[in-house]
């Protein structure tokens, strides 16, 4: 717990992240899919044998501040991440999830669909 509030206080709430150096491509990303909407790349330190993030474009800092108005957006992502899923061969299952805030263990303060895949998911997840 310590640990998780420690990481997601190193993210930047009201600034840029490294999710937007990705989407600028000013650094390199392992990207699945991209569209005008969103990007679909494999997570840097995976959790599971498949395990990729799909972010909007939009910087939308985390879902509790998302707006009315991202509901089509927010949409997509999800989307996007089963037809990924999909496309890695996760036919048994996955678990796609979003961590919100500190308490939530969100390090990186840019919206994101975690998907993870490849291996049996305990519930509850810790
Ligand atoms: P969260 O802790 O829910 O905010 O998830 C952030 C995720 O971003 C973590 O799983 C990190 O491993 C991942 N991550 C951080 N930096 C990068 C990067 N440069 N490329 C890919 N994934 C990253």
């Amino acid at each position: 717990m310590a640990d998780q509030i420690a990481k997601a206080q190193v993210a930047q709430p009201c600034g840029d992240t490294i999710f937007g150096k990705i989407i600028r491509k000013e650094i390199p990303a392992k990207i699945t899919f991209e569209d005008d909407r969103c990007l679909a790349f494999h997570d840097i330190s995976p959790r599971a044998p498949r395990h990729f993030l799909v972010i909007p474009k939009k910087h939308i800092f985390q879902i509790s501040v998302a707006a009315d108005d991202d509901e089509s957006l927010l949409g997509h992502l999800m989307i996007v991440g089963k037809k990924c899923a999909a496309d890695l061969g996760l036919k048994h299952g996955y678990r796609m999830v979003v961590n919100e805030g500190a308490v939530g263990g969100q390090s990186v303060c840019h919206i994101h669909f975690h998907v993870l895949g490849g291996r049996q998911m305990n519930w509850p997840p810790g």
